[in-house]
């Protein structure tokens, strides 16, 4: 998952810690389980199947290995380059020509993981989906304290157009905090011209978008991912039990729509206090984002702990 079109939360800011061997520990741990999962889902998705099957089941598989969620499955098909993941009583399906970015983190003491894949069910579209592959392994090789983003995303940017194909410019990699999927640091998927620097013992994530459209996203009109912003006054009674159940379940990472089905069973109902407290500011909305003009879209994903000489990629 990624943020880069939205506003940083200052909420944990001043949060700057340094992890300790513990917490490494733990990060390897939160990493494995993560890749164990998109590697799971992979097997599992097959054509026909219902996307909110799929994302019901690897949630789970996190949950009863006894981790928590860094944010939900992204399930996002086609020309949905991220944050599409499904509703409740979703009826969606896999299409046998689908191209499906699954985009997924567990957690742990606030230590979060972050990686993603592509299937592409026809196998129309592998060089599609080796260009953003082709695009993280090249990037990862160069990752190492002192290393600028910019150079990166030119090594990105190279590599995803010597394949024939338009990296997505608005999308990229970033940091990984405690308790913050975006971090400060943005890695770009082209030569931006930052002189920012990888850190020595920073985490954070790669993500290649290669598309056969123009390379720019932009918010669709659907929504099913947001984050706790504060309290509000809200009026209705469904609007004051969800928030209730997201201050106390889910106050620092992102949550999904579905989850609260145990609050309001009713669709409708469950949809309208969500409207209601997206209104009052009290949640973050984060819509699905599309490529703006239809491209196909692959993408690929690890998160690292940025070493002297290298690093080590933590989501294996
Ligand atoms: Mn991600
Ligand atoms: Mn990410």
């Amino acid at each position: 998952m990624q943020w880069e079109v939205k506003i940083k939360r200052d909420r944990m800011e001043g949060e700057e810690e340094r992890l300790n061997e513990e917490d490494i520990k733990t990060i390897e741990e939160v990493g494995a389980i993560s890749f164990r999962a998109i590697d799971k889902a992979k097997e599992m998705a097959k054509p026909g199947m219902k996307l909110v099957e799929l994302a019901d089941g690897v949630e789970k598989f996190v949950r009863d290995s006894g981790f928590d969620i860094a944010f939900p499955i992204n399930l996002s098909v086609n020309v949905e380059a991220a944050h599409y993941t499904p509703s409740l009583m979703d009826e969606r399906t896999i299409g046998e020509k689908d191209v499906m970015k699954i985009d997924f983190g567990a957690a742990r003491d606030g230590l979060l993981g972050d990686c993603a894949l592509t299937v592409d069910f026809s196998g129309e579209n592998q060089d599609l989906v080796e260009a953003s592959n082709n695009a993280l392994e090249n990037a990862v090789s160069m990752v190492r304290a002192g290393a600028k983003v910019r150079d990166i995303g030119k090594e990105i940017e190279r590599t995803i157009k010597s394949m024939g194909f338009s990296p997505v410019m608005n999308l990229g990699g970033h940091g990984v905090g405690r308790h913050d999927l975006h971090a400060d640091l943005f890695i770009p998927n082209y030569d931006n011209g930052s002189d920012d620097e990888l850190e020595e013992g920073k985490v954070i994530a790669i993500e290649p978008f290669a598309t056969t459209g123009r390379g720019m996203i932009t918010e669709g009109d659907t929504c099913e991912i947001y984050s706790f912003n504060g309290e509000a006054g809200v009026r209705s009674q469904g609007a004051r039990q969800v928030l209730a159940e997201i201050s106390s379940k889910y106050p620092s990472e992102p949550f999904a729509a579905r989850w609260l089905s145990n609050i309001i069973p009713s669709k409708f109902g469950l949809y309208a206090a969500i409207q209601e407290l997206v209104r009052s500011g009290a949640l973050e909305p984060y819509p699905t984002l599309i490529e703006v003009s239809k491209g196909l879209v692959s993408q690929a994903e690890v998160s690292m702990l940025v070493e002297k000489d290298g690093c080590k990629v933590l989501t294996k």
